[in-house]
Parts: C-alpha cells; sequence; structure tokens
C-alpha cells in the first residue's frame, strides 16, 4: 500500500508517501509559512534533487493541493494519481484518555478529537486543520489518526496521577499523559528487533533527546512511565523548556519580574532550558558543546544539567520495571552526539553498563554501543515516527488494530 502521512502545524505541513510493502520513503517534504507570507514547499524523491517552490499558500487546503501536485507531477512524483495513495496517516497529538491507539477518522472522532483541544491548543486545532483539508480534497481516501500520547495511556495510574486534588482529574482530566508515543514505541519495539528478542520480554528505557526530550519506560512492551506530563514542558530539560521545576518558581518569578501567568509560561516554553541556562547562547547542542570546549561555563554547566535530569529519571525507571536491559537513545542529540551520550553512560556504571567509545562515534545510525561485557544493551536508534504512523494505518485498514 502507499500511505501519505501528514504531520500538520500551525503554520507548516510535513509529508512522506510510505510504501507500505517494502517500508521505504517514496518521496518527502515540507509546506512553510502556511498562511503568511513567503510559503514554499520543499519536496524530494527519494533519490531525486531537492526542489523549493514558492508558491502561495493562504491556508492548508493550498498547501495539501501543493503536495498532491507535487507527488503526481508526471516528470518527479512518485503515483500517477491520487487513486494510488490507499490510505493518509496523520500525526495527532493529543487524544486525552479517549484514544489509547490509531483509530481510524470519522465526524464522532473529529468531535472527539475537538473535545481534546484545550490540552493542546496549540498543537490539537491544528492537526484537525490538516485533517479537514485533506479530506476535502480526498473524500474517498481512509484517514487515520495516530495520537502521541497513545502509547502511554498503559500507564498505572500511580504514574499518571499528579499530587493534586483529585477533581481536577475527574473534572478537567488533569493527569500526566506524555508525548512522543510514537516515536518511544517505534524505538522500543525496534530495539528487541535489533537484540533479537521478544518485545514482550524486555525492559526498556528510552531516550528521546531532541529540542523537545522524553524519556520512558517501556516494561514488557507496555510504556509504564514516561517523563512528559499533562503538556510537553514537564520532565527533562529541553532545548528551550524548562522541564519540571519547583511550580512555586511561577509565582515568585511573575511577581518580580512583572509577568503574568501566560508571560512566565512564555519563558517556561521559549526562554529556558539548556537555551536559558547558558545564558541564551543556544538551544543547539553542537553550539554548547563547541562553547563548552572553549571554557563556557555556562554552556557546560547547561549540559551537565541536561543530562543530570536525564540520569535522575533512568535511576528512576530502573526502579519502576525493577531492572533494565537495555536503554536507547534517539532524536537530534540521541542520535548525533556521542558527548552527551558518554556523558550519560558515565553515571550508569552502578547498572553494570558500558559503552565502547569506538562505537559511541557513530552518528545518525542504527548501532549497538555497548560493549560485549556490558550487563546493560545501549542502542543509537534513529526515531522514524512516519513510518510508525504508515505501519499503523496499514493495521487499522487491514482491522489488525
Ligand atoms: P530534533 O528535535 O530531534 O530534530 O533535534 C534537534 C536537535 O538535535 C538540535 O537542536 C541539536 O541540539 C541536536 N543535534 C543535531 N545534530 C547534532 C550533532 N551533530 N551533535 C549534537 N547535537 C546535535
Amino acid at each position: 500500500m502507499k500511505i501519505l502521512v501528514i504531520n500538520c502545524g500551525s503554520s507548516s505541513l510535513k509529508f512522506q508517501i510510505i510504501d507500505s510493502d517494502s517500508e521505504q520513503c517514496l518521496a518527502k517534504g515540507l509546506c512553510e509559512r502556511i498562511g503568511i507570507e513567503g510559503s514554499q514547499i520543499t519536496y524530494q524523491k527519494t533519490g531525486g534533487e531537492k526542489e523549493v517552490t514558492q508558491a502561495p499558500m493562504p491556508t492548508h487546503t493550498e498547501a495539501i493541493q501543493l503536495v498532491i501536485d507535487a507527488i503526481t507531477n508526471p516528470k518527479t512524483g512518485v503515483v500517477s494519481s491520487l487513486d494510488e495513495i490507499d490510505a493518509v496517516g496523520h500525526r495527532t497529538v493529543h487524544g486525552g484518555e479517549k484514544f489509547s491507539k490509531s483509530v481510524l477518522i470519522n465526524d464522532e472522532v473529529i468531535k472527539t478529537m475537538e473535545s481534546c483541544n484545550e490540552l493542546a491548543p496549540l498543537h490539537n486545532p491544528a492537526n484537525l486543520i490538516g485533517i479537514r483539508a485533506c479530506q476535502e480534497l480526498m473524500p474517498n481516501t481512509p484517514m487515520v489518526g495516530v495520537f502521541d500520547t497513545a502509547f502511554h495511556q498503559t500507564m498505572p495510574p500511580e504514574a499518571f496521577i499528579y499530587g493534586l486534588p483529585y477533581e481536577y482529574y475527574e473534572k478537567y482530566g488533569v493527569r500526566k499523559y506524555g508525548f512522543h508515543g510514537t516515536s518511544h514505541a517505534y524505538v522500543s519495539r525496534r530495539a528487541a528487533e535489533m537484540l533479537n528478542r521478544r518485545y514482550e520480554d524486555m525492559k526498556t528505557i528510552v531516550c528521546h533527546l531532541g529540542n523537545g526530550a522524553s524519556i520512558s519506560a517501556v516494561d514488557r512492551g507496555k510504556c509504564v512511565d514516561t517523563s512528559m506530563g499533562m503538556t510537553p514542558l514537564a520532565g527533562l530539560m529541553m532545548g528551550t523548556r524548562s522541564g519540571s521545576i519547583d511550580p512555586g518558581i511561577i509565582e515568585f518569578i511573575a511577581h518580580k519580574e512583572g509577568l503574568n501567568v501566560e508571560q512566565a509560561l512564555e519563558v517556561l516554553n521559549k526562554k529556558s532550558g539548556v537555551y536559558g541556562v547558558s545564558g541564551y547562547l543556544s538551544s543547539d547542542f553542537r553550539d554548547l558543546e563547541a562553547a563548552a570546549n572553549k571554557g563556557d561555563k555556562k554552556a557546560e554547566l547547561a549540559m551537565k544539567a541536561f543530562v543530570y535530569r536525564i540520569i535522575m529519571y533512568v535511576g528512576g525507571y530502573v526502579a519502576a520495571m525493577d531492572g533494565v536491559d537495555c536503554i536507547c537513545f534517539t532524536a537530534g542529540v540521541g542520535e548525533n552526539s556521542p558527548t552527551i551520550r558518554t556523558m550519560i553512560c558515565n553515571y550508569l556504571f552502578y547498572l553494570g553498563l558500558q559503552i565502547d567509545q569506538k562505537k559511541n562515534q557513530t552518528r545518525g545510525e542504527e548501532i549497538e554501543i555497548s560493549t560485549d561485557y556490558s550487563r546493560v544493551k545501549v542502542l543509537v536508534i534513529p526515531t522514524n515516527e512516519e513510518l510508525m504512523i504508515a505501519r499503523d494505518t496499514v493495521a487499522i485498514l487491514e482491522g489488525r488494530l
């Protein structure tokens, strides 16, 4: 089957066409600045040249039309007509407690998704706009929603409940949901395949370390805890997000700096994390590492603090699962930074974990970096959320999910 995978943001839209039989990406691209002047589409057929075309996109409907034009283009396209697209898989961010797995989209599902909008006001409405635009242009093609939160729905109540009045959970759904679930699901499954072990027998910790970062504990195929919360602001320190902090700080800073709640949260989302700690030097670990190597103390502190929070979670998750077989690194930093991986693993000797520094120099490739003697396997696995979305879409169409 050929699956169009759509990841729709408020002003951008990423897409891929995946052949589900070979699991190969046939073409991919990105529409940027939707609804803003200067919009453009980038398109690349696998093995072909990257094409960038300026084109007006007042709404997501025009953007999807341009995607359709690109993939059906007689010269550079990958399908001869839209009929060849068997289904569209949509990345959808927040499914609340309503969606614990991917779902075939119909009017009722859309209504339910709308009820989750207030849990992810930046992301969910954009996902819905993308779904509606696709439905308008491809009315006969089945659409599947694959939720970022779904994989984490297996967490037990003691892991997802906050120490708040229980009525907030009942009335408003205030609880931990977790994000990056499609990535955590893909990587934890792939780890079992790489190690030639049954997924249902393994205890795995997945470190998704990108600009947004989260970590999860996957106990015999089920997520039992994850670091992000009701919103993607919780947990690890990130590129520009604070991660979990003392909640009392919000009021304190708001008072000192003369900010309202929205402004204080803007600081926590956009000016914090390693960017904030480094004195607004950069949120990019390449810059931080270069600066730290030249003696910049704040850049060094930002990296150390980022790592410290990760190893605190690793320790917690080993306790929660009563052991760990495998630790996986994925996303921009996890896949590409031997330095950060080393800094993390240096804290984990107590687990009998050892990495091979030569193998650890690999960037962006699937590899086992632990030594033969290591009691815990350490893997680098480039994430592939699009493939996971395509797999789920096919599984739904075939009635397997
Ligand atoms: P992501 O959000 O998964 O796309 O990750 C983006 C982040 O990955 C960037 O902000 C960088 O901090 C990090 N990154 C990408 N390449 C490298 C690299 N070669 N070394 C260290 N960090 C990297």
